[in-house]
C-alpha cells in the first residue's frame, strides 16, 4: 500500500496544509485568505482534541447534538487556547436557540422562517449570527439551500434582522470522482457571490465562500473558496 493515508491525525494535517498552500499558490491566492474547517462530525471530542494540538482551530459539525456535545467541552480553551465551531449541517427551526449559543458561524441559512428563528432567538441570547446562505448549485432535489435565482430575494428580505450578519454563500457541489466536474458549480457560486454584492444592500456582506471538501477542495480554493470543509481526509473515513 503505497498510497497509504499518514497513520496520524497530525501527519494527515500537515499533508492537507500543504495540499491547500499549494493551490493558493496555483490561483495566486494569499493562503490566509482560505479557512480550513475540519469536519469532526461522528468522531468523538477527543479525535477535536487531538486536531487542536496538531493546530487546528475550525471545526464543522452537521448535527446540533453533536455541535453542542463537543463545543461544550471547550476542547480549545482546555488545551490553552480558543476554537471556533461551524454549523454547517441543515437546521430545524426549534433548534435555532442551541445554535446561537454554540455556533461562531452558520453555514446552512436556507429560509426566510428559518432566519425569523434565529434572529429572534439571538436577539434573546444578546447575540449576533453570523451566517452564509446555502446554494443548491447542483441542482440535486434531494439537497437542501435555494436554487440560484432564489437568493437575491432571501437577501432582501433579511435587512429587518439585526441579530444575523450574512457573510456569503455556502454550496455542497455535486458528489463526484473526478473535481474537475463540479468546477462548474464554484464557479456559479462565486459569480452569485459577486452579482449579489453589486446589488449594494447595506445589510449583508457577501465576501465568504464555503465550497469544497476532501475531494474537491483543491478546485474550490483556485475557484475561490474562503472557507474549505474537510472532514475525512483528516478524522479518516466515516463508518
Ligand atoms: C460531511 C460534510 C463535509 C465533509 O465531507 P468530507 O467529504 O468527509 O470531507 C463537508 N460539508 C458538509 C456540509 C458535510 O456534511
Amino acid at each position: 500500500m503505497i498510497n497509504a493515508p499518514p497513520h496520524t491525525l497530525a501527519d494527515r494535517l500537515e499533508q492537507l496544509q500543504e495540499r491547500i498552500t499549494r493551490a493558493c499558490q496555483r490561483a495566486g491566492r494569499d493562503r490566509k485568505e482560505v479557512t480550513l474547517v475540519g469536519v469532526s462530525k461522528t468522531f468523538p471530542a477527543e479525535a477535536v482534541s487531538e486536531a487542536f494540538e496538531a493546530g487546528l482551530r475550525d471545526f464543522g459539525e452537521n448535527k446540533v447534538q453533536e455541535l453542542v456535545a463537543k463545543a461544550s467541552l471547550r476542547p480549545g480553551e482546555r488545551n490553552g487556547g480558543h476554537c471556533r465551531w461551524h454549523m454547517i449541517g441543515h437546521l430545524q427551526r426549534n433548534k435555532a436557540k442551541e445554535v446561537i449559543a454554540h455556533a461562531d458561524l452558520f453555514h446552512a441559512l436556507d429560509s426566510l422562517r428559518l432566519a425569523k428563528e434565529l434572529d429572534k432567538r439571538a436577539a434573546q441570547q444578546g447575540r449576533m449570527l453570523p451566517c452564509l446562505v446555502q446554494v443548491n448549485v447542483s441542482n440535486e432535489d434531494t439537497k437542501f439551500g435555494l436554487l440560484p435565482r432564489q437568493v437575491g430575494g432571501l437577501l432582501d428580505q433579511l435587512a429587518p434582522f439585526k441579530n444575523l450578519k450574512v457573510l456569503g454563500l455556502m454550496t455542497l457541489a455535486s458528489p463526484s470522482d473526478n473535481p474537475e466536474r463540479v468546477r462548474p458549480e464554484f464557479q456559479q457560486l462565486r459569480r452569485l457571490l459577486e452579482d449579489e454584492d453589486k446589488q449594494g444592500r447595506s445589510h449583508v456582506f457577501l465576501r465568504h465562500l464555503s465550497m469544497g471538501m476532501s475531494g474537491d477542495f483543491e478546485v474550490a480554493i483556485e475557484e475561490g473558496a474562503t472557507l474549505i470543509r474537510v472532514g475525512s481526509l483528516l478524522f479518516g473515513a466515516r463508518s
